[in-house]
């Protein structure tokens, strides 16, 4: 659809409410038309950039068998299971 240039139209500011030609109105951020006094351009801070999280979680991870937080590494019993999990013998002579 063509649109009319509007040269010889007058339009009122959304903000104050003032006529003024409506080529002088100019669109704001906020999709208000605005005059030059009422414009007011969007704060750099408002707008957020596509920053994520940091990283933090581990590909592939896997649980700690050690879920309670009481496992003695002192237990031989322990370590003769991992030894045994690993190596085929519990690594005890
Ligand atoms: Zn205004």
């Amino acid at each position: 659809m063509a649109y009319a240039i509007g040269n010889k139209s007058k339009a009122m500011c959304d903000i104050c409410g003032r006529k003024f030609s409506y080529q002088h109105l100019r669109e704001d951020w906020r999709g208000l038309k605005v005059c030059a006094v009422d414009f007011d351009s969007r704060h750099p801070q408002t707008e957020r950039n596509a920053k994520t999280s940091d990283a933090i979680a581990l590909r592939n991870a896997r649980p700690d068998k050690d879920v309670d937080g009481t496992a003695d590494w002192d237990d031989l019993d322990q370590l003769a299971d991992i030894f045994t999990m690993h190596f085929g013998n519990d690594g005890l002579p």
